[in-house]
């Protein structure tokens, strides 16, 4: 996992003797720079208060671990889709690695002895559809592409036939990432989720988030949530200037899960998300 520096703060923080009330005082606001939500970081930051209190922990070191406990509660470990047949769909905006984001899960599961077959979905951005070319040549795996500007609810059709005629056994599925505010583009959203949930055998949504654009992901998540509802959330560039707070404020907000946590450029920098290292290495407690 990346280092973000923002468990650095929280240790330092527990380690300059403020008075207990306003040691919880200061930790909200903390905890909000830290990529929180507000009433998430007041949520939290109270029932730590009770926590404490109830079992008369006073030392900031105890109630820095106690902080660590009660985040990671908050998260869930994630469940990795393992059906045949199956679609990965990935969502987002443009830029937050959406594309870097499919080749990474389809080297991770051709690691793991699947047969994965990229769909390049984004049929929007020719060089989105290069990229992923590329990258599938790199890692032997086969990608079905259309022209540009073609229906993608019809490149992930194809994918899944490919799938069904023994040419693959799962569909990780690029897609556009133009303005989420767009109508057109969460109507286009809707029709590939129509055709993946018909089509395949077992079905995950996940949101890939920049982890570096702080509470701004949240709002993201909150318009792509409401257009397909998601299974979870991919958070790339954590090895970058992240923070972190944002899986507990999506967690706290939305109930949605990170999958997968992603910390470089390259194949190998994604992981399933694990809960408790997130919880004590934003805590930095390590
Ligand atoms: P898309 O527009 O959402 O498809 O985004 P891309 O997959 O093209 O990624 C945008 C940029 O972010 C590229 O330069 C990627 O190499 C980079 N990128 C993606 N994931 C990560 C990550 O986890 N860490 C870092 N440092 N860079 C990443």
């Amino acid at each position: 996992m990346g280092k973000t520096g923002f468990g650095e703060r929280i240790k330092n923080f527990f380690g300059l003797g403020r008075p207990r009330d306003e040691l919880f005082e200061d930790l909200s606001e903390l905890l909000v720079e830290g990529d929180f939500g507000a009433a998430e970081a007041f949520k939290t930051v109270e029932a730590l208060e009770a926590d404490c209190k109830k079992n008369r922990i006073t030392s900031p070191e105890e109630i820095r671990e106690r902080l660590a406990v009660l985040l990671e509660a908050m998260l869930r470990a994630p469940a990795l889709p393992d059906e045949d047949g199956g679609v990965i769909l990935l969502l987002g905006v443009n830029g937050v690695g959406k594309t870097t984001s499919a080749a990474k899960l389809a080297s991770y599961y051709a690691s793991k002895g699947r047969r994965p077959i990229l769909a390049a979905a984004d049929t929007f951005r020719a060089a989105a559809v290069d990229q992923l070319k590329i990258h599938g040549e790199r890692l032997s795996i086969r990608v079905v592409a259309h022209k540009q500007g073609g229906d993608p609810a019809a490149v992930i059709y194809d994918a899944l036939e490919a799938v069904r005629a023994g040419g693959g056994d799962l569909v990780i599925a690029d897609t556009a990432g133009r303005m989420h505010t767009k109508s057109a583009l969460v109507e286009e959203l809707r029709k590939i989720d129509r055709v993946a949930a018909s089509k395949s055998e077992g079905y995950q949504k996940y949101l890939v988030l920049d982890s570096t654009t702080g509470r701004n992901a949240l709002a993201q998540a909150e318009i792509f949530n409401d257009a397909v509802a998601l299974d979870g959330v991919i958070l790339t560039k954590y090895d970058s200037s992240a923070r972190g707070g944002i899986a507990f404020s999506l967690a706290g907000s939305l109930g949605l899960p990170v999958v997968w946590l992603c910390d470089g450029e390259g194949y190998g920098d994604l992981h399933p998300f694990d809960p408790h290292a997130y919880a004590r290495e934003f805590t930095g407690l390590e």
